[in-house]
């Protein structure tokens, strides 16, 4: 995986940068937080609800 140097903007393979010297750290990867997924899924099924409703309102 890419490591990111953020002295120089610019990313790195290996531990350290090439450029400034700089030993890179292990990134700190936030995970999705739980509130969001349960929005995207809310607003998918909302979507598909709404398109369901159209499509049998067209059909009548
Ligand atoms: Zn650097």
């Amino acid at each position: 995986m890419t490591k990111w140097c953020e002295h120089c903007d610019r990313p790195v393979d290996g531990d350290r940068c090439e450029v400034c010297g700089n030993e890179i750290a292990e990134p700190v990867r936030e995970p999705v937080p739980w509130r969001w997924r349960f929005f995207i899924v809310a607003t998918v099924i909302y979507v598909i609800w709404r398109i369901y409703q159209l499509v049998s309102w067209l059909s009548h």
